[in-house]
């Protein structure tokens, strides 16, 4: 088998085996782009490395013949003393992991050649330049020799000669540190290999070992990318940025991965290499100012930017040399974006006419959508806070948390329960395990494009970087800025789009939809089967939840309406009143405040469905707990302590979440759901007065069989038919009920008969079928999770298995009474993903989730959609 492509040989479409970048590479050198040649070993030659955990033969015949024809394209040898063959040798796993594995540059590098490459580019200072940076690199990825002890190095002989930059290095410097590098080998037992030919087959064992290191294996985990892709190995042709002033390297965005504005967009450095842009060791120009340094090289690259834009359909993320004024592409891929940038430019790339409305929709992880929806700093509480320093914007959003300043004390305080913001002087790879915890990422060093920034971006997470006014000491654990000092622990908060960082904690407020989410949502409600609704107790969520597109409210918890002061008093006189006489004041006073409530509910939907579930409360969470509420409750309420303990007693349950609640209530207490629906009438009748039509749907909770929700029903009815009649309107309602426990799911087909349609609630149903107190699961759960006991949290991402089983015979028997029975979700579930494509699958008509989940489940409803046809036109 195959196991070498020279990059003429492959294609965009052979990813899995050539990796992204392989791929792309091929892809570029087929479209004519200034491409250096150089070829792919692939990941079945990593597959079969892992395996024999050696380099076989057939792979090492292969490797000789493309190295010389390598030589052959560049007129260039191995080991050549005139003109020396210099290779990169890079990983490339099919899907981008940035930074994660290794890299070599320079390999073909040593004693003598470095001499020829002096020569030859008649720059002494940038062949050893080159030489120390082959050593640097090699020794720390082939044999792990710290990149810190060659940093020390070089640190050390700038300090003594009093420079600043590693541009003032001399070639005798340059020489000097090579033999401190040589040297740091040698204390390690090991040695520089000379020869290019072990050079490179040392560089790409290194290669696939890197598959396997800590971080790649944290990132895989975290980006749920499968262990088994192994990564393909690139060699291509050294292209030299740090050849002089006349030359550099940059990276570039099709489009500004933050804010998905077209414009060309990124960042380069004269005289530099690679890591140099990326590490934000020296901070980098925009690309902008190329166009005044080197105009000609700026066209090319703008011109290239299109032809690939317009190639691929999609941002993409370039790395480009410049050698001598001549630039070369080393790299394109898909671009990373921040979830606002991937909207916007799915967006734009429709009405630019590359994608249709069906390809945008499916570019967008629905889960990225809640990222973008981050609250940004309250207008008003940040007027009140000074800028402490500021730095570059790298990716969007306000965060605030306490500061630590290293990854491990990070993770630690996060674990500890802590809200944290990870500040570094520059971040590396290694530091994934920190950034993944924190709110917000800021650095002193860096660019717009160095890992950090990268990083951030692809998590969603608040990132400002390279903030120069900072200056970060991990070991005494605090940052300075001029002269204020910050402490681990200190609160800040940091504005991702403007990079300002502030003292002290922030409040937010919620976040606006941008132009370009709203078009996007608009575009999946018009794709998608499923309504989407929202869960909302106040006309607060309600609002949020229009601005996002719901269809309506799906579901409102009215006992969540009885928490404020006033209103839990009377609820507590309520339920401790001693007969239906003791009730009747504090109905008449929660009557008056739930009119109120559902009037502002109804006004605000505006002829949207609103459905209302009746009071489903395990009363101990309205009874007081210690003593001190005790007492108090006892003098609000007129009575002895002693009686007031009495009645509590009387009222305790062992297991609240089985015991006297949901419409069980009802039953013995039928006046509370009749002063309910009361209140819901006069509000109907207030807004009919005003013009406006409300057809009412009441939820009833809990059922159990059918039986039951006739004798609630009857109650409901009677309430509202009496009342419309002495009003003497016609009022259209609906009363459906909750589907929630396995009973109701095996009975579906009889509760259908006196239900208008059903709403699964999958957060009792799943404790209910597990058997798991839904209040109780954080003692086993994630037990049950590490172990793999179960896939996934159920009460998270629907149990399909078992809870799904019960709710698709509940659908089915519904809709056999009821051919056109209408069948919501509306438990913790109905906003997740999974979860709703699952639902879409077993025929539900809507969900119903929280207003920052509305975007996410539209999003996931519409792709449900598109799949579901896409199947169904393969199969016909
Ligand atoms: C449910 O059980 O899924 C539901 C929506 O009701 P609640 O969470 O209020 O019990
Ligand atoms: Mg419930």
């Amino acid at each position: 088998m195959k196991q070498i492509y020279a990059f003429a040989e492959g294609n965009m479409e052979m990813r899995a085996l050539l990796g992204g970048k392989g791929a792309n590479l091929a892809e570029m050198t087929n479209l004519g782009l200034p491409v250096p040649p150089g070829f792919t070993m692939t990941t079945a030659a990593c597959h079969d490395y892992q395996q024999q955990h050696a380099l076989s033969d057939a792979l090492l015949a292969e490797l000789d013949q493309h190295l010389q024809a390598l030589e052959q394209a560049t007129g260039k040898r191995f080991d050549d003393p005139t003109a020396p063959l210099l290779v990169s040798v890079r990983s490339g796993a099919p899907i981008s992991m940035p930074g994660m594995m290794d890299t070599i540059l320079n390999i073909g590098l040593n004693d003598q050649t470095v001499q020829a490459l002096a020569t030859l580019t008649a720059d002494t200072r940038f062949a050893y330049d080159s030489y120390r940076r082959l050593l640097a690199m090699f020794g720390n990825v082939v044999y792990g020799l710290s990149e810190s002890a060659f940093d020390d190095v070089l640190t050390a002989i700038k300090q003594e000669k009093g420079y600043t930059s590693d541009l003032a290095l001399t070639t005798d410097d340059l020489k000097q540190i090579i033999q401190a590098f040589k040297q740091l080998y040698t204390d390690a037992g090991k040695s520089f290999p000379q020869s290019p030919k072990a050079q490179i087959l040392a560089a790409i064992v290194a290669v696939f070992e890197s598959w396997n290191n800590r971080r790649a294996v944290i990132y895989r985990r975290e980006n749920h990318i499968p262990e088994d892709l192994g990564t393909a190995v690139n060699v291509q042709t050294m292209v030299f940025g740090n050849a002089g002033e006349d030359s550099g390297t940059g990276v570039a965005f099709t489009r500004d991965p933050a804010t998905g504005e077209r414009a060309l967009f990124g960042e380069y450095l004269l005289n530099a290499q690679g890591e140099d842009v990326v590490s934000g060791v020296r901070t980098p120009q925009p690309v902008a100012v190329l166009h005044e340094q080197m105009p000609e090289v700026y066209d090319q690259l703008a011109a290239i930017a299109t032809t690939l834009e317009q190639h691929y359909r999609d941002m993409q993320d370039l790395e480009f040399t410049i050698e001598h004024g001549e630039l070369y592409l080393l790299q394109a891929r898909n671009g990373k974006r921040t979830p606002a940038a991937a909207v916007k430019i799915a967006v734009d790339l429709v009405n630019e006419g590359l994608i249709d409305r069906q390809e945008a929709l499916m570019r967008i992880d629905p889960k990225s959508l809640s990222d973008m929806l981050h609250p940004e700093f309250d207008p008003q509480a940040l007027a009140a806070h000074d800028v402490l320093a500021t730095g570059l914007p790298a990716s969007p959003g306000a965060a605030t948390g306490e500061v630590y300043f290293t990854a491990a004390e990070a993770k630690a305080a996060h674990e500890a329960g802590h809200q944290v913001i990870l500040m570094r002087q520059d971040t590396s790879p290694e530091d994934i395990e920190g950034m993944i915890v924190s709110q917000a990422i800021v650095t002193a060093r860096g660019g717009m494009t160095s890992h950090a920034a990268v990083v951030a971006r692809g998590m969603g997470a608040t990132g400002v970087v390279g903030m120069h006014a900072l200056s970060v000491d991990e070991h005494a654990k605090t940052a300075t800025v001029g002269d204020i000092v910050l402490h681990e622990g200190d609160w800040v908060s940091v504005d991702g789009t403007t990079g300002h960082l502030y003292r002290g904690r922030i409040t937010t407020t919620a976040a606006m939809v941008k132009e370009s989410l709203a078009t996007l949502l608009d575009w999946a409600k018009a794709a998608s089967r499923m309504g989407v609704y929202t869960n909302a107790d106040t006309p607060k969520d309600l609002q949020q939840a229009l601005t996002f597109g719901a269809d309506g409210i799906g579901l409102t918890r009215t006992e969540h309406m009885f928490f404020q002061p006033e209103r839990l008093l009377q609820m507590r006189r309520l339920i401790l009143a001693k007969d239906a006489e003791g009730r009747k004041a504090p109905l008449a006073a929660l009557e008056k405040m739930q009119e109120q409530d559902f009037y502002d509910l109804y006004r605000l939907a505006a002829g949207k469905s609103v459905t209302i579930r009746l009071l489903d409360p395990p009363l101990h969470e309205f009874l007081p707990h210690d003593l001190r509420e005790i007492n108090e409750v006892a003098n609000e309420l007129g009575l002895e302590q002693n009686q007031l303990r009495e009645r509590m007693a009387a009222l305790k349950e062992v297991n609240p979440m089985l015991g006297h609640r949901g419409d069980r209530l009802a039953v013995t207490f039928p006046d509370i759901y009749a002063m309910q629906v009361r209140a819901m009438m006069h509000a109907v009748f207030r807004l009919a007065d005003e013009g406006v039509t409300v057809a009412p749907h009441i939820m009833i909770p809990l059922t159990n069989s059918e039986t039951e929700l006739r004798w609630v029903r009857r109650l409901v009815v009677n309430e509202i038919e009496q009342m419309a009649s002495a009003k003497g309107i016609q009022v259209t309602y609906e009363v459906g009920t909750m589907i929630e426990t396995p009973r109701a799911c095996v009975t579906a087909d009889a509760i259908a008969n006196v239900a208008d349609f059903f709403s699964f609630g999958t957060n009792d149903l799943t404790q209910l079928t597990f058997g798991y107190s839904r209040d109780d699961v954080g003692s086993f759960l994630p037990a049950y999770l590490e172990k793999k006991i179960l896939p996934a949290d159920p009460f998270q991402t629907v149990d399909t298995e078992g809870v799904g089983t019960l709710m698709k015979m509940a659908i089915d028997k519904g809709r056999a009474t009821k051919s056109q029975l209408l069948i919501g979700v509306c438990g913790e579930v109905g906003g997740d993903p999974d979860s709703v494509a699952f639902f879409d699958s077993i025929g539900v008509s809507y969900v119903s989730c929280s207003p920052y989940r509305v975007p996410v489940a539209r999003l996931a409803a519409a792709q449900a959609t598109l799949r579901a046809t896409k199947k169904a036109k393969a199969r016909s």
